[in-house]
């Protein structure tokens, strides 16, 4: 468990070698992970944890987030609309935000529990097929109508940018999307190429295996 708190000091100290390390959020990706690994980074310090299956976050996190309220939940993984009642009760933060009945179904959810989340649109930056998150095309609406028709608290934009070693450019773009629309966050940046996504403007990192160790 050291090696956890050893490698989480370590990401820290990259980040903080380049920016402010308050302008920066690390959202430790416990996916997969127990809370074995987890209570010692709470104990640390750190408040933002991610997700990306509702059922293990439900299971995971519930007990935890009651006697901890610093806890901010993020879910990270692609969002049925069947699961959204218990998303909407449990987490602080959805980055994976990209169509309209999802949309609306999350605002529905949210008025039925009197709670406001904050919500990242997934961007489809490079309008690859198969992947999750809204074509650049059609930003501009969805994000109006998120904002404008259904009261959903946008704050910034998501992406997992294509995975051909040229992370920096897809970063550029978001960004320039992201002020387009004069969102304040963005999430973007994983255990690979956060040290890339901060110098683009990255608000949020989401970081699993360079602090809890390889997935099995
Ligand atoms: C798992 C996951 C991460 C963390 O990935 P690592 O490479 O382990 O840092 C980040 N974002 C999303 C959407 C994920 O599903």
């Amino acid at each position: 468990m050291n090696t956890i708190i050893e490698r989480y000091n370590k990401i820290k100290l990259n980040i903080a070698s380049v920016k402010p390390l308050q302008q920066v959020n690390i959202i430790a990706v416990s996916k997969t992970f127990p809370l074995e690994y987890i209570n010692p980074l709470i104990d640390n310090g750190q408040t933002h944890f991610g997700e990306n299956k509702v059922q293990e976050a439900v299971v995971k996190w519930t007990e935890v987030k009651k006697k901890n309220e610093n806890i901010k939940l993020h879910m990270l993984g692609k969002l049925q609309t069947n699961k959204v009642r218990d998303a909407v009760r449990l987490f602080d933060y959805i980055h994976s935000l990209d169509n309209q009945k999802l949309a609306d179904t999350l605002a529905k959810h949210q008025i039925n529990q009197k709670k406001k989340l904050k919500y990242f649109i997934q961007v489809n930056i490079a309008n690859e097929t198969q992947k999750s998150g809204i074509p650049v095309n059609d930003l501009d609406p969805f994000y109006n109508y998120c904002k404008n028709e259904i009261n959903l608290n946008i704050i910034g934009l998501m992406v997992i940018p294509p995975n051909d070693n040229n992370p920096k450019r897809y970063f550029k773009s978001l960004n320039e999307l992201n002020k387009s629309l004069a969102l304040q966050d963005l999430s973007m940046g994983m255990s690979s190429d956060y040290m890339e996504a901060v110098e683009y403007g990255a608000t949020f990192l989401r970081i699993g295996s360079s602090i809890f160790g390889k997935r099995s």
